[in-house]
């Protein structure tokens, strides 16, 4: 063989093989179901009727507060709420008051960055930080943690795994999924259609979202008639 083809021919394996690992890095990036190192659930494997209703992002006002706590307190639900330090640290009032009504605190970050190709230190900070306001804002229990935009490659699982903190991802994602223009009977359709015993439902009801808002009731609602009982994440995966 001359060795020109030789070159092209190593440069094109080389090619395919990069490649490779760029899609498989941004399959794993994105990936619902695994990451490289530490715990990470998103959804539990049980025969009964638990589910768990998480809610992304916020708190972004104490009336938005009100507005989504009322909906639960009136159907004696409890939720695990995944804040952002920035936005807790903005309007403490709010997480306080989903913590002395009884839900779950999660951290989502403090600035809701991408957590990928970041230097070790800062997603140290975006996390650390972010566990301090949750814990001012009263909350005892353990705090489990979501990647915004569910991203995780390398330094976060490894940051995690070795802070033993828990990933929740989830298994039905009803308001991103059928885009931003949803109504609130589609929103609560499409939860409806894909919950199932141990599903963990990912919702937006911050930052005005009304639609999603106006789903929660019927979601819950609907779902207690199916004989569903509703747990908090921490609840839901610790059995
Ligand atoms: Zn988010």
């Amino acid at each position: 063989m001359r060795r020109s083809h030789r070159v092209i021919i190593i440069a094109a394996i080389g090619l395919v093989g990069l490649s490779l690992v760029l899609a498989g890095g941004y399959q794993l990036m994105n990936a619902r179901t695994l990451q490289v190192a530490g715990r990470l659930v998103h959804r539990v494997e049980t025969p009964d009727k638990l589910i768990a209703l998480t809610f992304d992002d916020g708190p972004t006002s104490s009336d938005e507060a009100a507005a989504i706590l009322d909906t639960l307190a009136a159907r004696s639900v409890r939720a695990t709420f995944f804040v952002t330090g920035r936005e807790v640290d903005r309007d403490p009032e709010a997480a306080s008051r989903i913590v002395a009504a009884g839900h779950e605190l999660g951290n989502h970050t403090w600035s809701h960055p991408r957590m990928i190709f970041r230097p070790p230190a800062e997603i140290a900070e975006e996390i650390e930080s972010t566990d301090r306001v949750i814990r001012a804002a009263g909350y005892r229990g353990e705090i489990t943690f979501r990647p915004p935009y569910g991203k995780k490659l390398l330094a976060l699982p490894l940051y995690l795994a070795a802070h033993d903190r828990t990933t929740i991802m989830w298994d039905v994602e009803a308001d991103s999924d059928g885009g931003p223009d949803q109504s609130a009977a589609e929103i609560a359709g499409r939860t409806l259609a894909h919950s199932r015993p141990g599903s963990i439902i990912l919702l937006h009801p911050w930052h005005g979202r009304s639609a999603t808002q106006q789903a929660i009731g019927p979601i819950i609602d609907s779902l207690h008639r199916q004989g569903y009982r509703f747990v908090t994440v921490s609840e839901l995966i610790n059995g």
